[in-house]
């Protein structure tokens, strides 16, 4: 076979899970693949005369980032969103999280319910996760990989029930869940704070998560319960569905003190359960507004019957009478909700104003409980509202450090790209991981940074040859200026794009020129890889 030399990368540190060069290196990329990795200088004479050459002048060449909890999965189409993820170096994105994704189905439950989360998907109007994945494959720069999602899975067996499931019911979903893996979705997602994973009782979870365990799928779960000081009775159902299926998990997202979560994975690791985690690099959360402030008996509705019940003077006497009071005691929130809940993204135009501010500063302008304001955005939304999530609990940079420092935590920015004022997550996760981790705190270095945000990921999720700097592997590269790596999003301005990083590869095609889009769309919609003895899940 004839292969084209197409790329030398000249003069580069090169760094992966595994370690890092002890001086520069030139990398040669032939067609998708790393050709041959050579000191500097060495490689000229393989180069064809059509080789472009980049001099990395001494920046470091690490895999493909990838993005272990990615709400993007819609949005992969839209030069803005492709721009936001490239500057951070991600190349490979997880989607269909939180057990909300447009496959299996025809994608309407996604679109609806998590419309202020995913938005739609242009390129999937039904078929599966093999045409879910095949609608990626040299359509946008990026690589997707997809979850089955067990909220998804539910809603095409049993619509909005909240019953148990019956037997019958469970053979289908659990059917469904088989079937998404044999089309290559790399794990199970769940949802249990969201309507219909909520309804599912722990051992339903674990008969959907039996296929997991064979087929070498992870169950990946934002867990029950809130998070923060409920995380202990969601990590004990996490480690008894791992039990009683044999799968590994991955905990979602997890945000919580750090003496808590430290405890947590210790008792996982000294029960003998296969536990890793991924967490963005902020205190502040973001979902829907209706999770937290709407009962799920209302959520679980379709939006009509839902806004139905929002206007009727009796029922929303009876939310404000019954139901708010008792939202003070969500883990994530609290009496101060109204001042901890910022507007990120609303539907209805009328209430654009709100962008930006809290529901305490808005309701006050606007001269209406806090409560009330919120149910009428909602309406005028048609639940289409999503919200920035302040923190209760004390959480500074140097808790997230110890958190994200633990070998069995992934990178996962949990980004999401609707709205006009979204929490900042989305575009800076990634080069805050470094300048955090890395140069700040020091609790990482390159070998360690590199495992956190690709190889680790990677090996987890079965990835297939991505994740390290090495002849033979698939051509996702990035090349980072150590000096210069930064977020450019805060709470404030939240759509600053990443600095440090303008040079990026997938599948051997540059993708990111000097910081700028090429055009080129060589990503893939990325099948679960067949395991193989050196690939390890949790170190
Ligand atoms: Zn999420």
């Amino acid at each position: 076979m004839t292969t084209t030399s197409t790329v030398l990368i000249a003069n580069a540190l090169l760094a992966d899970g595994d370690g890092v060069s002890d001086g520069p290196r030139d990398v040669l990329v032939a067609d998708d693949r790393i050709a041959a990795i050579g000191e500097p200088g060495s490689l000229t004479a393989q180069a064809g005369t059509e080789t472009s050459v980049t001099d990395a002048a001494g920046r470091v060449l690490l895999p493909g980032l990838v993005d272990a909890h990615s709400h993007a999965g819609g949005r992969v189409f839209d030069p803005d969103v492709q721009l936001a993820l490239l500057r951070q170096g991600v190349t490979t994105v997880i989607a269909g999280q939180d057990g909300v994704g447009y496959a299996p189905g025809d994608g309407a439950y996604a679109t609806e319910y998590f419309a202020a989360i995913d938005g739609a998907n242009p390129a999937y109007a039904g078929g599966g996760i093999g045409a879910l994945l095949a609608a990626y494959d040299d359509a946008t720069p990026l690589n997707v990989a997809a979850l089955v999602p067990a909220g998804t899975v539910r809603f095409e067996v049993m619509g909005r029930s909240t019953d148990a499931p019956s037997p019958a019911d469970l053979a289908a979903m659990t059917a469904l869940v088989a079937d998404g893996l044999a089309a290559g979705a790399v794990g199970l997602s769940t949802g249990l704070d969201y309507v219909p994973g909520i309804f599912a009782s722990t051992a339903e979870l674990a008969a959907l998560a039996r296929p997991l365990a064979e087929a070498g799928g992870v169950f990946v779960s934002h867990m029950r319960g809130g998070y923060e000081t409920g995380s202990a009775a969601g990590i004990a159902e996490l480690a008894e569905i791992s039990r009683v299926s044999g799968a590994p998990i991955h905990v979602s997202h997890f945000h919580a003190e750090p003496h808590l979560v430290l405890g947590l994975l210790d008792e996982l690791e000294a029960s003998g359960i296969d536990a890793t985690f991924d967490a963005y690099p902020y205190a502040r959360g973001c979902s829907l507004l209706a999770m937290p402030i709407l009962p799920p008996a209302i959520t679980v509705r379709p939006v009509d019957e839902a806004l139905a019940l929002l206007v009727d003077p009796g029922e929303r006497a009876r939310l404000l009478a019954e139901w708010f009071p008792s939202i003070v005691d969500y883990p994530s929130l609290g009496p101060d909700w109204p001042g901890m809940l910022t507007f990120g993204h609303i539907a209805a135009a009328e209430y654009g104003w709100a962008h930006g501010l809290t529901i305490a500063a808005a309701s006050a302008r606007a001269g209406r409980s806090p409560a009330e304001f919120a149910l009428d955005v909602l309406v005028a939304s048609r639940l289409e509202v999503n919200v920035v999530m302040a923190v209760r609990y004390r959480r500074t940079d140097d808790d997230l450090a110890q958190i994200l420092s633990q070998p069995a935590a992934t990178g996962g920015s949990d980004g999401i790209f609707v709205g006009r004022h979204p929490h900042p997550r989305a575009r800076g996760s990634f080069p805050r991981y470094f300048a955090e981790l890395v140069r700040r705190h020091g609790v990482l270095d390159l070998a360690g940074f590199a495992a956190l945000v690709s190889t680790r990921a990677v090996d987890r999720f079965a990835l297939g040859e991505r994740g390290r700097v090495r002849v033979g592997e698939i051509a996702d590269l990035v090349l980072a200026d150590p000096g210069r790596v930064r977020d450019g999003a805060t709470y404030d301005a939240p759509l600053g794009l990443g600095e440090g990083i303008d040079d990026v590869l997938v599948a051997g095609v540059r993708v990111l020129a000097d910081g700028a889009l090429t055009g080129k769309t060589p990503g893939r919609g990325i099948r679960r890889a067949v395991r193989t003895t050196s690939q390890t899940g949790a170190a």
